[in-house]
């Protein structure tokens, strides 16, 4: 099918959460990981909205804390991974790898089974809008508090092979956190600090690093880079395979 690219709006949530609102009417809202309700509440209530569809990446509360009150305020059709279900509030569309929930006439949610940082972690793509949860960050990657490193980095090339023009909308704004770790991580790659420079002036525009398209993440962000020989030859890796050299670069993250 294909869809327009639908209109998306941040509400921050917690300290750095993202509670993505995709509009599938002029007055009607479906929400991505609304980790908290009351700044749902407030965003449909200055625009005299409904909820239309709550779409839910993975178990943490920071992301399904907000479901249930506003099933209740508000209504909306509550979407998730079947295969986590027993961990997520009732949902009314489980689904799985590659299934589809239309979300109006012209919208549909595609999931796309992502596990690594939970093991039923999914992502949602509608249009060429991409909700990755905390699976795929700006320049990032979730951590692996559930899955191996092998299940995320098949995660990750899932990811990684959808088109370049995606628009990546995370669970948070890490941009400039991982961007950091990345000039340390690979000082003799001058373009890594023009680079941080161009988000610092995004974030002082817009409020948000994201979107962005996913092109710049399959150049820059060292996660997706595990099998790039060129990247291998400067961190000093080129003798292991694509999941020790991600496993290695994860375990770094975690220490930074
Ligand atoms: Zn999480």
């Amino acid at each position: 099918m294909n869809q327009p690219s639908p209109s998306v709006e941040p509400v921050l949530a917690g300290r750095d959460n993202f509670i993505w609102m995709i509009a599938t009417a002029a007055d009607r809202y479906a929400a991505v990981d609304p980790g908290e309700a009351d700044p749902v509440s407030r965003f449909l209530s200055q625009r005299q909205a409904t909820l239309s569809h709550i779409l839910i990446t993975h178990h943490h509360g920071d992301h399904i804390g907000g479901v249930e009150t506003l099933k209740a305020r508000h209504g909306g059709e509550v979407i998730g991974g079947a295969g986590d279900a027993a961990r997520l509030p009732p949902l009314d569309h489980p689904l799985s790898e590659g299934m589809v929930v239309r979300l109006n006439d012209s919208l549909a949610a595609e999931l796309l089974e992502v596990p690594g940082h939970t093991l039923g972690h999914v992502a949602y793509r509608i249009g060429d809008a991409l909700f990755s949860g905390d699976t795929l960050f700006g320049f990032g990657c979730g951590r692996l508090f559930e899955g191996t490193p092998a299940m995320m980095w098949q995660s990750l090339l899932k990811l990684r092979n959808l088109p370049d023009a995606t628009r990546l909308f995370p669970g948070h704004e890490y941009t400039l956190a991982n961007l950091d770790f990345l000039v340390e991580l690979l000082p003799g790659l001058p373009e890594l600090s023009t680079l941080r420079q161009e988000f610092v002036t995004l974030l002082d525009a817009r409020g948000a690093t994201v979107p962005h398209p996913l092109a710049v993440q399959k150049r820059f962000n060292p996660f997706f880079k595990a099998d790039d020989p060129e990247w291998a030859a400067l961190l000093g890796l080129a003798g292991l395979d694509p999941v020790a050299r991600f496993a290695w670069i994860r375990e770094r993250r975690n220490r930074y």
